[in-house]
């Protein structure tokens, strides 16, 4: 595995590859590697001659006040996990090599980054786009692998790829859960004891969702969500930033009897966000189990 962290390195690195005519898998993550990325990473591997992956904690999408100084960062347990699946491309970029100091352009979103996310954080997503953007633009991969566990990022850099005719196939992968149910996310290293015990809830409260709509002849969107608030407000030591049942597709009130919808929940346990969602009408084996 090579590990760079310029442009012109990572330019010099994936030449050969290129001019052979290769075909290069890109894993972008913020780092502190889990099991979640790891599954992105294995795809990858099987799927692509070449696997780059990038560890960047973009500043850009955290706003003033969010946890861009706590983001927890392993870099050189991180670069083991990946040398170990044979990542053959390790690009750890600085915040002075990512953005010049005068960096004056930006993405600029409509449509679906003004629901769920986009509400409470609404300069995050142009900060996500932006920076996929230029690690894109710089690695130029074939394929794009990302998580179905940032839905709604997933789906606005699908949307971003179509706008701006990029040429990328994106990816999306299922949750990786820890055994209890709780998605695998960097942040639950900051998780105390307590914290980390209440959010249990979070997955439980979207499986009992998920039996709910199974239960119901024609899905009551309003009904749901009331249900997944409520579950969630019992739940002590969580804190709703937001509990929605949407379109699983434009991630707005869904119409009236709309089948494809999707439970997606932001809560704080502590001070640490964390986000779930949930497919209502995709099967979960692991959530129907919980
Ligand atoms: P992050 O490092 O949090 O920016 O995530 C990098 C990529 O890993 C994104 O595409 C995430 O959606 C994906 N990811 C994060 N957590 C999980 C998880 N639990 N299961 C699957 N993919 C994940």
């Amino acid at each position: 595995m090579q590990t760079v962290s310029t442009r012109s390195e990572l330019r010099a690195a994936l030449q050969q590859a290129r001019a052979e005519g290769r075909s290069v898998g890109f894993v972008p993550t913020m780092g502190y590697l889990h099991d979640g990325h790891l599954s992105l990473i294995r795809r990858a591997r099987r799927e692509c001659e070449l696997v780059v992956v990038s560890i960047f904690v973009n500043p850009t999408q955290f706003a003033a006040g969010e946890d861009l100084d706590t983001y927890p960062r392993d870099p050189e347990g991180d670069a083991a996990s990946c040398r170990e699946l044979g990542v053959d491309l390790l690009w750890m970029p600085t915040k002075e090599q990512m953005y010049r100091p005068d960096h004056a352009t930006s993405i600029e979103l409509s449509g679906l980054a003004n629901t769920l996310c986009g509400k409470s954080r609404p300069t995050h997503f142009s900060g996500v786009a932006t920076i996929v953007t230029k690690l894109l633009n710089s690695v130029r991969p074939h394929r794009v692998y990302m998580g179905q566990k940032d839905y709604q990022q997933l789906a606005i850099i699908r949307a971003m790829v179509l706008d701006l005719d990029m040429d990328v196939e994106v990816i999306g992968l299922p949750t990786v859960r820890e055994p209890d149910g709780v998605a695998m996310s960097s942040r639950n290293a900051r998780l105390s004891a307590e914290g980390r015990q209440a959010a249990v809830q979070i997955p439980q409260s979207l499986a009992a969702i998920r039996r709910q709509y199974a239960e119901a002849a024609v899905p009551d969107a309003d009904s749901l969500r009331q249900s997944l608030r409520a579950s969630l407000e019992a739940a002590p030591g969580l804190k709703i930033d937001y509990a929605e049942v949407v379109d699983a597709h434009t991630l707005q009130a869904p119409a009236p009897g709309s089948r494809e919808l999707l439970a997606a929940v932001a809560v704080f346990s502590g001070d640490v966000r964390l986000i779930d969602n949930t497919r209502l009408d995709e099967p979960d084996e692991f959530l129907d189990e919980l």
